[in-house]
């Protein structure tokens, strides 16, 4: 279901007016939510729900973030044209999407097989392309670092040094730590090769495996 129309525009443009009551500030972020169709990614028995501000299955145990989890995390990065990202857990692929409309240069990594099968053929044909690779992200991808700015989309019981070793000087890694439940979103900035903390609220993500994630 590629088809965009002005159903799916209006539903769009409400779920804008949601965020910023809930408060995202960052215009640009809003714009690419209202770009972006967020219905193409669901299946024909939810398409109802997807400009809904709530995460939903995506198969394979995994879930299309929240609307107002993916704003927070894109707007807590401050995304600049050019920006070299990296995404750990492409999952259905709507994060990528919006982190391309704001210009970023993406390389985005998925640990499921299947997933990252479907997302790397559906994604550009939606004109969306991004690098897609497949394996652990826990590790980051070292031999693409530095990066600007790292994304993680799963829950981690720690912030992996791999990935703070990764980032570019000045640049922003933010990353949602915390048990199997709940997880704190934390940006950490490196400053002066210094890495300085920020913590935000509470939100529950899908665990992040892999060696610096959770164990199965
Ligand atoms: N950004 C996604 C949300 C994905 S949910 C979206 O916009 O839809 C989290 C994803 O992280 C899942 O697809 C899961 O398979 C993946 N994941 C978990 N651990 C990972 C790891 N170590 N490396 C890469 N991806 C991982």
């Amino acid at each position: 279901m590629l088809e965009d129309n002005y159903k799916q525009r209006g539903l769009r443009n409400k779920l804008v007016k949601k965020l910023r009551e809930k408060g995202i500030k960052d215009e640009a972020v809003l714009a690419a939510i209202g770009k972006v169709p967020r219905h193409v990614f669901f299946d024909e028995a939810l398409l109802n729900h997807a400009y809904e501000d709530k995460a939903f299955p995506i198969g394979e145990g995994q879930t299309i973030s929240q609307p107002f989890t993916v704003a927070f995390q894109t707007e807590k990065l401050e995304i600049k044209s050019g920006d070299k990202v990296l995404e750990i857990g492409t999952g259905s692929g709507y994060q990528a999407c919006i982190l391309l409309e704001l210009g970023a240069t993406l390389y985005t990594i998925e640990y499921n097989r299947k997933l990252y099968e479907t997302v790397r053929t559906f994604l550009p044909q939606m004109g969306y392309k991004p690098f897609f690779l497949h394996g652990d992200g826990s590790k980051g991808i070292p031999a693409k670092a530095p990066f600007d700015k790292i994304i993680v989309t799963a829950g981690a019981p720690v912030v992996p040094a791999a990935l703070t070793d990764q980032l570019a000087e000045g640049g922003i890694l933010v990353i949602p730590v915390g048990d199997r439940e709940k997880q704190l979103m934390l940006r950490i900035r490196k400053k002066n090769g210094k890495l300085v903390r920020e913590e935000f609220d509470y939100f529950a993500f899908v665990p992040l495996l892999g060696e610096q994630g959770w164990k199965g």
